[in-house]
């Protein structure tokens, strides 16, 4: 045992750490790699927005701001989230500004889970899910989408694992590393059952914004299912901000209210700069938004082609920035296949099980990248393919 071990909390001892940091780690040393690795857009939070963060700073507004974010931010979410998704929520006590969605998932969950309470979460899903639950003394209860259903959640699915302690569901629709996205009738089978068994819902919409079909919906806007879901999102992807780090939760005042309790304590608030540069964000980024959009929408069409073209069978993707193509064909598994794609031609993708039992035989790609790079991972791709047939 390493000396100081003997101190760490059992609940830190018990995590696991995150699959992706051990790819980022290899591919950082090496020269020349073209990476499809990490999940984050590719484009600068537009000058605007900079600007706006800027002025307030200049102008000396460097103190804390409001427990749960500036009124005038919290008042631009609430339209925002009347207009874009057709939610009404009130500022000042149905919505909490974080720090990234990250932290609203963090308070969600931890403003409602007792020791022993099931989660379930729908995996391949984004890394943090489990952890978070864990360490709210949460049980997390995966359940596995997969290909043959586009990485769709089939509402029977859930039925399967309720038990008396299952309390919660978190969906996250556009969904990473899938890409899938449940459209309002899919939505509406799965209110069905959380309605039947009493459950609420945590629904990261961190992606809403990047999704390519019109039938996108906030879990919340479905019937009755408003008073039983905390709606996660934020400014991360589709306003092209991560390093801001921003997001935002909203739903019931019993739900928000009782985060914004944790919150005080532990976070105080989300960065007052950035609250200034995401007040403009709402007011008048809708524009760059629908551009950048538009951008990874192009790509994803190109892209996904190309990988079935090449052999490597992907569904098409309705959101976010990520393709999730099957590579059971080559016979590597999705460790070995990512591991000899960097060593030999130099493209960073990740191994789909790390987010999940389901993700095995599977990688993730991210085409958050210029079409240039895109269009030479893909070549790189076809050759790593080629040569394992030959191999084979
Ligand atoms: N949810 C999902 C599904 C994500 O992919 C990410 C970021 N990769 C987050 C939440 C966290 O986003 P943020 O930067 O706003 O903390």
């Amino acid at each position: 045992m390493t000396h100081g071990q003997q101190y760490l909390s059992e609940k830190v001892i018990n995590l696991k750490p995150s699959g992706i940091r051990r790819f980022f780690d290899l591919a950082s040393g090496m020269e020349g790699v073209i990476s499809l690795g990490v999940g984050e857009p590719d484009f600068v939070t537009s000058w605007a927005i900079r600007e706006a963060s800027i002025l307030s700073l200049e102008q000396g507004y460097t103190a804390y701001t409001a427990n749960a974010g500036l009124i005038e931010l919290r008042r631009e979410i609430s339209k925002y989230m009347k207009n874009r998704f057709e939610v009404s929520y009130s500022p000042e006590e149905e919505i909490i500004v974080t720090v990234g969605a990250s932290q609203a998932l963090d308070l969600a969950v931890r403003a409602t889970i007792n020791p022993g309470d099931e989660v379930i979460i729908v995996e391949p899903c984004f890394v943090a899910y489990a952890s978070i639950v864990q360490l709210a003394g949460g049980i997390p209860v995966p359940v596995q989408t997969t290909a043959e259903n586009e990485f769709k959640l089939q509402p029977e699915q859930i039925e399967e694992v309720i038990t008396p302690r299952t309390k919660a569901i978190l969906i996250c629709s556009p969904n990473n590393p899938t890409g899938s996205m449940l459209v309002k009738s899919e939505l509406e089978k799965i209110a069905d059952i959380v309605k039947k068994h009493d459950l609420i819902v945590f629904s990261d919409e961190i992606y809403a914004e990047l999704s390519y079909e019109d039938s996108y919906a906030s879990f919340a806007s479905i019937d009755e299912m408003w008073e039983r879901t905390i709606v996660i999102n934020g400014f991360s992807k589709g306003f092209a901000m991560t390093g801001w780090r921003l997001g935002f939760a909203c739903g019931p005042s019993v739900f928000i209210q009782a985060m914004l309790k944790i919150h005080q304590h532990t976070m105080m608030c989300a960065p007052t700069m950035a609250q200034h540069g995401a007040v403009e964000a709402m007011k008048n980024g809708m524009d760059d938004v629908a551009h950048m959009q538009k951008s990874y929408l192009q790509r994803r069409n190109y892209f996904v082609k190309s990988l079935n073209e090449i052999g490597l069978d992907c569904h098409m993707p309705g959101g976010a920035f990520y393709a999730f193509p099957s590579i059971k064909r080559t016979g590597l598994t999705s460790e070995e296949f990512a591991q000899n794609l960097l060593m030999e031609e130099k493209v960073a993708v990740v191994p789909g099980d790390v987010f999940g039992e389901s993700g095995a035989g599977h990688i993730r790609c991210s085409y958050a990248t210029s079409m240039e790079q895109l269009k030479e991972a893909i070549k790189r791709m076809k050759r790593f393919v080629e040569n394992l047939q030959v191999k084979a």
